[in-house]
Formats: C-alpha cells, sequence, structure tokens
C-alpha cells in the first residue's frame, strides 16, 4: 500500500521538493490531490507526471485551461476557493501544507478538522490561527507534523524528552543576505539582492522574511503554538553555516541539536515517512571540511522586525495577525519596487500601533482581522506613495 499525499502549492519550493522527493520513492508514495493559484501549466505538468487523481487551480478563471491541459488524463481539475478548502479535507494519509501566506489558512484548516496528518510548511497558517488550529487538531485528532526546518529540527530533538523536562528552545538564523550589510546599505537593497539567500534556495516572499528576519519572527510564534512553550522559553541564534537547524535545551542543562545540509527535503522527508525515516539525495554533511560552526546574536536595531514579532507574541489576540497581513502587505510592495526595504518593518511597526485589542474566536474573525489590516496597510501605503 502506498501512502496518499495530497499537495497543497505544488508548483511552490516546498511543493516541487516535495514532488522531487515521492517521483523517487513511488513504491511508498501516490499523489491524491496537487493544486496550485495560477500556474496551470506548470499545475497540469505535475498532475500528469504524478497521476494526481485531482489537480486544483485556485484562480477559477483558469479552470477552462486546466480541465483542456489534463483531457484524457483521468486527472479530475477543479477551480476556486471551495474546490481549494474540499481538496485540503478529501481523503488522504498526509496532506503538505506549503501555500505561502494567510491564504494558505482555510485550507490547512479543513485538512486539520476533517482529523489529517498534516505537514505544515506554511507557517503564517499558524502565526495567524495558532491557538484555534491546535485546538481543532486536539478536537479532531489531527496530527500536525511541522516541515519548517527549525520547528522539525526540534520536533526531532523532543522526541529525547520525556515530557515537561524542556528548559528552552534556541531556533537557528542564518542571518540572510543582510547579515553584515550597514544599515545605510539596507535603506537602498533592491528586491534581487533581498531575495539572493546565501544559504537556502526558496520561494519570493519567504527569501524577503528572510532578509529582514520577520522569517525568524513568525517562526518564533510558530514555535510558541506548536511547542506550547511562552516567548521567555524560544531563543533566536544566529548561525550563518545552516548546519545546526535548532536545539533544545533540557532541565538538567543537555542540550540537542539537529544537523543536515541546508536542503529542504530533509525536513520533507521527515514528515512524509513519519514515524519512520527515508533515505533523501540530500548533501551529506563533511564537518570536517566545514571546519567551525560559528554563532551570534540577534541586532534587534538593524533588523526590528524580531522585536516586532515578540511583542505580537506577547500581545496575543489579533496582534499576530496583523503582524503577519501587514508583513505580506509590505513584502509585496517591497519586490514591486514601491517601498524601500526598511519600510516593511516600518509598516508592519504602524499596523501593531493602530491595531485595537480583540480575540478571534474563529476562523472567519481571524480573516476578518487580516482583510481589514490589508485594506488600511494598503491605503496608508498608497497615500505616502501619492
Ligand atoms: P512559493 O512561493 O515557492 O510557493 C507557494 C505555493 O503556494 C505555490 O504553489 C502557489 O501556487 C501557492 N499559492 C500561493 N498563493 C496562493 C493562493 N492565494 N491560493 C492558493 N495557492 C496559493 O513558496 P514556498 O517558498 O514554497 O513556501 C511555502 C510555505 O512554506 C511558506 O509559508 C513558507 O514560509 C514555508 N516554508 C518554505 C521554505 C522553503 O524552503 N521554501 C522553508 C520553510 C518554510
Ligand atoms: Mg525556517
Amino acid at each position: 500500500m502506498t501512502r496518499r499525499i495530497a499537495i497543497l502549492g505544488a508548483t511552490g519550493s516546498i511543493g516541487t521538493s516535495a514532488l522531487d522527493l515521492i517521483e523517487r520513492s513511488p513504491e511508498l508514495f501516490s499523489i491524491s490531490a496537487v493544486t496550485a493559484a495560477t500556474k496551470v501549466a506548470d499545475l497540469a505538468d505535475i498532475a500528469r507526471r504524478s497521476r494526481s487523481a485531482l489537480a486544483v487551480i485556485g484562480d477559477e478563471r483558469l479552470l477552462p485551461e486546466l480541465r483542456e491541459r489534463l483531457a484524457g488524463t483521468g486527472c479530475r481539475a477543479e477551480g476556486g476557493r471551495s474546490a481549494l478548502v474540499a481538496a485540503a479535507a478529501a481523503e488522504a494519509d498526509l496532506v503538505i501544507g506549503a501555500i505561502v501566506g494567510c491564504a494558505g489558512l482555510e485550507p490547512v484548516m479543513a485538512a486539520v478538522e476533517a482529523g489529517r496528518t498534516v505537514a505544515l510548511a506554511n507557517k503564517e497558517a499558524l502565526v495567524t490561527a495558532g491557538a484555534l488550529m491546535t485546538e481543532a487538531a486536539k478536537a479532531s485528532g489531527a496530527t500536525i507534523l511541522p516541515v519548517d526546518s527549525e520547528h522539525n529540527a526540534i520536533f526531532q530533538c523532543l522526541a529525547c524528552s520525556r515530557g515537561g523536562d524542556v528548559s528552552r528552545i534556541i531556533l537557528t538564523a542564518s542571518g540572510g543576505p543582510f547579515r553584515t550589510a550597514s544599515s545605510e546599505m539596507m535603506a537602498s537593497a533592491t528586491p534581487s539582492q533581498a531575495i539572493a539567500h546565501p544559504t537556502w534556495s526558496m520561494g519570493a516572499k519567504i527569501s524577503v522574511d528572510s532578509a529582514t528576519l520577520m522569517n525568524k519572527g513568525l517562526e518564533l510564534i510558530e514555535a510558541h503554538f506548536l511547542f506550547g512553550l511562552p516567548s521567555q522559553q524560544i531563543d533566536i541564534l544566529i548561525h550563518p553555516r545552516s548546519v545546526i537547524h535548532s536545539l533544545v535545551e533540557f532541565v538538567d542543562g543537555s542540550v540537542l541539536a539537529q544537523l543536515g545540509s541546508p536542503d529542504m527535503r530533509i525536513p520533507i522527508a521527515y514528515a512524509l515517512a513519519w514515524p519512520k525515516r527515508m533515505p533523501t539525495p540530500a548533501e551529506r554533511l563533511d564537518l570536517a571540511a566545514i571546519g567551525s560552526l560559528a554563532f551570534e546574536s540577534p541586532d534587534d536595531r538593524r533588523f526590528p522586525a524580531l522585536r516586532l514579532a515578540r511583542q505580537a507574541l506577547e500581545a496575543g489576540g489579533a496582534a499576530p495577525i496583523v503582524l503577519n497581513a501587514a508583513n505580506e502587505v509590505a513584502v509585496d510592495a517591497f519586490l514591486a519596487g514601491a517601498i524601500p526595504f526598511p519600510a516593511i518593518a516600518a509598516t508592519v511597526a504602524d499596523a501593531l500601533d493602530r491595531s485595537r485589542d480583540s480575540t478571534p474566536l474563529s476562523i472567519a474573525d481571524v480573516l476578518e482581522i487580516d482583510r481589514a489590516t490589508r485594506s488600511r496597510v494598503g491605503a496608508a501605503m498608497k497615500a505616502s506613495c501619492a
């Protein structure tokens, strides 16, 4: 029996890495569904190649083209938001959540509510609705397996925990392309400089988040919800080589770390084969060649996003949703050349300052806060560009 996998966001960086692993082990896996936002030709190719039973394109206007491209293959083609959510909840042994941004929240939540095992890369879903999602997983019996490399590392280290004995988790960060850059240089940084990540190859949004260190901020909030630890027990450590993917410190002073080459196929494989392991083609670590592993503390002054994320986590309620929505709008604007690099964190700070306290009680509440923040931030940006 093969394990049937649904991939939400199959055309992206994580989706493509997952498909690579699945194609290498056809005796272990089959594909039940693949989805994408707009890349209809890529999605049709993936569906054909993987013999997926279902392909869903988020943009419904592209459904006729998807149908045409899949004619005669036996793969069902569907389109639109509700088809995407239905695909996430459909029967599968593992659902990979690899959509980028809060756009992935409803599909991931549907999979969790249906009691699926979810391999979660889409950190923004946890950042915006972590409490609701972990509650829903408890109620439905769903399992959330972290794919984000740091959280996957912690998940692996926690296998050695005897319960209640963790004193601290330490998330490592490469520091991104501007780790050693001056504030002046960052003020004139271009999108292509910002997405040129020194150690990982990833989608554009997360690459910009890595340059501002907002990625680590989002991961701090993600870690809080996944592992149930308060902000004070989650530290950030800059480790430019990206060899140690994170660490767990126990009450007795022992520290366990997970190491590996910076290749997302390692954490993805861990989730695909869980609770077993499977081989991957990832390059093996040659520690003698690497020689030494350096560490440094993050610089809050040049990278205010980290402090903003911690502030949002500690404030709770709507704050992480506002942080995430403002960041998504600002990153899009930066990538479009509309705002300079430092304006990303400034936009987020301003949105947090203006946000009102509220406690989202449902996914509908979360989506409303997300929508209202986007519209407020978008309007403020237009006004300042006019
Ligand atoms: P990407 O931009 O390469 O791919 C995103 C995927 O989501 C694409 O398939 C796209 O079609 C789909 N998508 C985008 N918007 C959508 C929408 N509105 N509706 C439906 N589908 C939509 O992104 P990525 O780098 O693969 O990242 C995916 C997620 O995984 C992000 O949350 C990211 O933070 C997380 N993550 C990525 C990496 C990495 O190495 N790329 C590492 C850790 C975590
Ligand atoms: Mg990560």
